[in-house]
């Protein structure tokens, strides 16, 4: 009925959607992306929370996340890594 969320991943990956929306990266594959929001995460601090199951938070309150910035820098460091060493080949 309730599983752990991680609001930091929540957040990562909406930093990155917005990254994406405005800048080029050289791969948008599923495999890049994942590894970018990996990246991020691992410099970030984990920040979990209790939802039910199945809970999609619509209504992202940027006061409630005031590392918005941060996450956001981070993101950006993270698409420049995978962006210059990509897990996968360049074909
Ligand atoms: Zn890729």
């Amino acid at each position: 009925m309730y599983e752990l969320k991680n609001s930091s991943e929540v957040l990562v990956k909406k930093s990155l959607d917005e990254y994406l929306a405005t800048n080029e990266i050289p791969c948008r594959c599923e495999r890049c992306l994942t590894d970018i929001m990996a990246h991020a995460l691992n410099r970030l601090p984990p920040r979990y929370y209790v939802s039910l199951k199945g809970e999609v938070i619509t209504n992202f309150n940027a006061q409630l996340y005031p590392d918005k910035a941060r996450v956001m820098a981070e993101v950006i460091i993270a698409s420049q890594i995978v962006a210059d060493a990509p897990s996968h080949s360049r074909d």
